[in-house]
């Protein structure tokens, strides 16, 4: 069972302050993401960390009834160059991998990372196949490319979220931290 107090410590050492606790059975999974992922997204098969190299929407559902408690972390970022905004998600990710590896080495051994973007570890050059991953020890699907409703689910913990119509837009994006 989770020990929210240290957690929230562990949290705050590696530099994580905005984020709530979510009861995993409130996060919102859906069939329409995935079929959302399949069709009119273009990292559908070109990113290994997006389907159809991810589980099944059932087996997502599965993965998370097989948890008792989850972190949901905030982020908030404006870019002047539209190109820049993988290279901040990439940064993000890399210290969010981190925390999950040392959640592990305090004893939370199943602390499972949904990163707040597809894995650009590689920028453009991912081989789109989970078998031929350059950092697979890294790579980390996102909430959305694991058939979460990210708008429902961060809208019920009062987090803000809207649908962007430029990427000169700020961006909320979210992480979610699955431990016990
Ligand atoms: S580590 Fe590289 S190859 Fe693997 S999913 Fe990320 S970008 Fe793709």
């Amino acid at each position: 069972m989770a020990d929210q107090q240290q957690l929230e410590q562990l949290f705050q050492e590696y530099g994580y302050r905005d984020f709530r606790w979510v009861d995993p059975r409130e996060v919102v999974i859906a069939q329409w993401v995935r079929t959302k992922c399949t069709f009119g997204c273009g990292n559908y098969g070109r990113n290994a960390t997006c389907p159809p190299n991810v589980p099944s929407v059932a087996e997502v559902r599965q993965l998370f009834s097989e948890y008792t408690t989850a972190a949901i972390f905030h982020f908030r970022q404006q870019v002047a160059d539209p190109e820049d905004r993988h290279a901040w998600t990439r940064g993000v990710n890399q210290g969010l991998v981190k925390l999950e590896r040392g959640l592990f080495l305090e004893g939370y051994y199943k602390a499972f990372l949904l990163c707040c973007d597809s894995c650009f570890l590689c920028g453009d050059d991912c081989t789109g196949d989970r078998k031929t991953c350059k950092v697979p020890r890294q790579a980390r699907p996102s909430p959305e490319s694991m058939a979460i409703d990210v708008f429902a689910t961060v809208r019920k913990l009062g987090f803000p979220i809207e649908v962007l119509t430029g990427y000169s837009q700020a961006m909320n994006r979210y992480a979610i931290l699955l431990v016990e």
